[in-house]
């Protein structure tokens, strides 16, 4: 007997046959004798109607949010009547949904009266989602005639107070997985557990950042001690490249935790960049698989890496980011220009995705989402304003419209030549590189190149994996 913890995202509990399908996977493996502990994200395209009711709450706006309410309440409900028969379970079912919906509506009312919505707020409203989902499917398995419930994460995983994007702390959240989840497990139950929720320690509701049900997924996986862990989605598994810039594009059959870490930082939406983490301690395997072809082996991500003979595995773009450059003669040996810049940035709230200097030391320049492209150069600004004065630093500037474009593989790894044949390849097609950067784990290889040239760079070197 083994114990799956199976996480299904937004479209496989997008409707009703999609969570019937869900139902039958799930039923499926527990009749093959497994502990199935299943974990969901909120029906596709509701986290961000959550936000959306929050902001415009927040904005003074007393309107949008009842429109947003009542269309959740309407699908929740039509899918609740096609997949519940029995009328008493239905009825139940509904009812836990309308308290929800109600609760929800009196909160984006009070954020309208007060025309202020803080992060703490954000988490509050956006855990709906997940609540209301992990509640249909429980009451379709036990309809089913199974032995399932619905749990909120927010009883299960303690994080800090960062909302919107806050931290486990595993050691609490294991103590209270084993106190009140395992013993459901051990008991032949289904649970179904809300993703992308959780709490404080105080108990105020707080979420893993958005895509973050993988990462909750992973999060109670190790704190049962899983033997495997099935992250399913809507595409056969993690592909070379997007199918739609590459039409050769095909699924990766093996990568390892190191590879799709480098892959799920380089934008591929395909598992949430920390999804991997708690299972790397346990050195558990995970497996990305689609619900919709359940019998796909998927893409299987273990802890040691296959090195396959074109060295290079997948290729990624990630767009809406732009260049910023700071360049100077006066900077050559001066110490500290680049931490300091680096500690701006940090304080702007904005997250680098790439670094570069060049070896004469008159410039770097690094890359950021494109948001927050204004409020970070005014940072840096403030923070050189004296070297500016003293024309130590010249120019500090931003460069939009470019496309970061990485190649991963761990057969990169310690084989020459590896770059120069991504670089050739570009040149080759005429494509300029405008910045080149290798990440020291040498899984990665990442290139900045024009947007315009961005579906041409990712067809080439897709072109190079053998
Ligand atoms: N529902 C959340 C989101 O859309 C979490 C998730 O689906 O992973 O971000
Ligand atoms: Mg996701």
């Amino acid at each position: 007997m083994s114990t799956i913890t199976m996480k299904f995202g937004g479209t496989s509990m997008g409707g009703h046959d999609a969570i019937a399908q869900v139902a039958r996977i799930i039923c499926d493996h527990a009749d093959q004798g497994n502990r199935i502990l299943t974990v969901v994200s909120a029906m596709s395209g509701v986290t961000d109607m959550l936000l959306q009711a929050a902001s415009t709450s927040a904005a003074g706006d007393e309107a949008t949010h009842i429109t947003i309410i009542e269309e959740l309440r309407k699908r929740h409900h039509e899918t609740a009547e096609q997949l519940i028969r029995s009328e008493k379970l239905r009825e139940a079912l509904l009812e836990d949904l309308d308290s929800l919906l109600d609760g929800l509506n009196a909160l984006c009312h009070s954020i309208a009266v007060l025309r202020e919505v803080t992060p703490r707020g954000m988490d509050l409203i956006s855990s709906f989602g997940e609540r209301l989902s992990a509640r249909l499917l429980a009451a379709h398995l036990n309809d089913l005639g199974r032995n399932s419930i619905a749990i909120d994460a927010s009883d299960l995983i303690v994080t800090d107070d960062n909302f919107q994007d806050a931290v486990p702390y595993m050691d609490e959240t294991r103590q209270r997985v084993q106190e009140y989840l395992v013993p459901c497990l051990e008991n032949g139950m289904l649970p179904v557990v809300t993703g992308f929720i959780a709490a404080t320690r105080k108990g105020i509701i707080s979420t893993l950042g958005r895509g973050g049900s993988d990462y909750s997924a992973a999060i109670l996986g190790a704190a049962i001690d899983t033997d495997h862990l099935w992250i399913y989605t809507d595409v056969d598994g993690i592909m070379t490249a997007d199918p739609r810039i590459a039409p050769t594009a095909r699924v990766i059959p093996v990568l390892s935790y190191g590879e799709v870490g480098e892959l799920a930082y380089f934008g591929a939406k395909v598992l949430h960049p920390k999804t991997v983490q708690p299972m790397i301690d346990r050195g558990s395997p995970v497996r990305v698989r689609n619900t919709f072809n359940p019998s796909h082996p998927g893409t299987l991500i273990q802890p040691q890496s296959e090195i396959t003979a074109g060295a290079v595995k997948a290729v990624t773009a990630i767009k809406d980011v732009s260049l910023i450059s700071v360049e100077g003669r006066g900077m050559v040996g001066v110490p500290g220009i680049a931490g300091r810049t680096f500690m701006a940035v940090a304080r702007a709230n904005t997250s680098m995705l790439l670094i570069s200097q060049s070896s004469s030391e008159q410039s770097f320049c690094f890359v950021i989402p494109s948001n927050r492209t204004a409020p970070t150069l005014a940072a840096i600004r403030d923070e050189l304003d004296r070297e500016i004065q003293r024309k130590d630093v010249d120019r500090i500037w931003a460069k939009e419209d470019i496309v970061i474009i990485t190649t991963v593989g761990a057969g990169m790894r310690g084989m020459p030549g590896v770059a120069a044949r991504v670089c050739g390849a570009l040149a080759a097609h005429g494509i300029n590189i405008l910045v080149i950067a290798q990440g020291s784990s040498e899984y990665s290889i990442s290139l900045v190149v024009a947007a315009d040239d961005a579906t041409k760079a990712v067809q080439v070197l897709h072109d190079l994996i053998a």
